[in-house]
């Protein structure tokens, strides 16, 4: 953030927001391109994470699929290292304001805008259905992020778009209702690290729509299948290899600290080491990472009341967070309520 006298968030605290979709296990790219840059944040500011479950119902319409997600959610985030005495982590349909801050900013924004959605025209590219939720799904999003009077949003690349849209609501509502002050924050884009998008097995986006994914915390023989069946060139084992262009290296790369990434660039070279040698490297590296969290992970799960609880009171948090920012925006735009 800029201090500039000019700076459109002068006057808010500053507050880091994020969501993330239930809508699949979570896997690798999730991890380096949003998860662990959650982590790192999460206890340095004051900070919202919220399990967006209203948003995953544009896409996931199996109640019993959508439970399990949401809980599978809390639980990763917990073993990963979030801890809810630091920050703030909640399902969305915990704090049901954030539909209506959605409904005042559906009359602020024009259709043309969400017509230009790329991540609305992928979705429709890949065969999920138009359904009206997921056309205005930016807009909830946006209202996610003030709700809390969010000023900071840690986003991957592809979430630029939507942030703009944001953006774009807080200034429009700030000039329509605001009479010279501002009343909610011009939310800006945290990015700790560009990542580079994260390959699948078969070397397209590592994504759940494309069923190329390798979960966070597959272990065993299902981890191994999948390592295993990352897909390479057919270069023989003597010759050497360009690690640059190797699906395998791209997630060695990301595991590896800088002696063993150079180590492994160098086998490649020199010729004589395989593909199979470098996945066996790279399962150990996978199995190493996310030993801790693993053993973790485990342990909350035998305690469901724990992360029940752990979401309830964030989720308290939340609502009392978004109950300050509502009463000002209701305020601000008219509307009358008498309770
Ligand atoms: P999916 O593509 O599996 O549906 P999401 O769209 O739910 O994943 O991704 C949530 C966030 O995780 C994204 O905003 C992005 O920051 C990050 N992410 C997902 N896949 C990747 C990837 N392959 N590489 C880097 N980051 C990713």
């Amino acid at each position: 953030m800029s201090d500039s006298p000019t700076d459109p968030n002068a006057s808010f605290s500053p507050i880091v927001v994020s969501g993330i979709q239930p809508s699949g296990t979570l896997h690798l790219g999730n991890y380096f391109g949003a998860i662990r840059q959650h982590i790192a944040l999460h206890e340095a500011h004051e900070s919202y994470f919220f399990i967006v479950n209203y948003h995953a119902l544009t896409t996931l319409h199996d109640a019993e699929a959508l439970r399990r997600y949401s809980h599978d959610v809390a639980l990763d985030y917990l073993a990963l290292g979030f801890d809810p005495e630091k920050s703030n982590l909640f399902l969305q349909s915990d704090v049901p304001q954030v539909n209506e801050l959605a409904w005042i900013f559906y009359t602020m924004t024009p259709v043309s805008q969400l017509e230009k959605g790329v991540s609305y025209k992928d979705k429709v590219a890949q065969g999920l259905s138009a359904n009206a939720g997921l056309f205005n799904y930016p807009i909830l999003q946006a209202a996610d992020i003030l709700i809390y009077g969010g000023t900071q949003v840690p986003v991957g690349a592809d979430q630029k778009q939507n942030l703009e849209i944001c953006r774009d609501l807080a200034i429009r509502f700030n000039d329509r209702f605001g009479k010279g002050t501002p009343i909610l924050p011009v939310p800006e884009p945290y990015i700790l690290e560009e990542v580079a998008v994260v390959p699948g097995v078969d070397g397209r986006k590592m994504s759940k729509s494309y069923g190329n994914t390798i979960g966070i915390f597959d272990e065993g023989k299902a981890l191994k299948k999948k390592v295993m069946s990352i897909v390479t060139d057919s270069t023989p084992l003597e010759e050497p290899k360009d690690p640059d262009t190797c699906n395998v290296f791209a997630l060695i790369r990301l595991f590896a600290d800088e002696a063993k990434r150079e180590e492994v660039a160098g086998a490649y070279r020199a010729g004589g080491y395989g593909y199979g040698h470098a996945k066996k490297e790279l399962l150990g590296l996978i199995t190493e990472h996310f030993a801790e969290a693993r053993e973790k992970r485990k342990e909350l799960a035998e305690h469901p009341a724990y992360v029940e609880e752990v979401l309830r009171e964030g989720g308290r948090k939340g609502r009392e967070q978004a109950e300050k920012w509502m009463t000002q925006v209701r305020d601000a735009v008219g509307l009358i309520t008498t309770y």
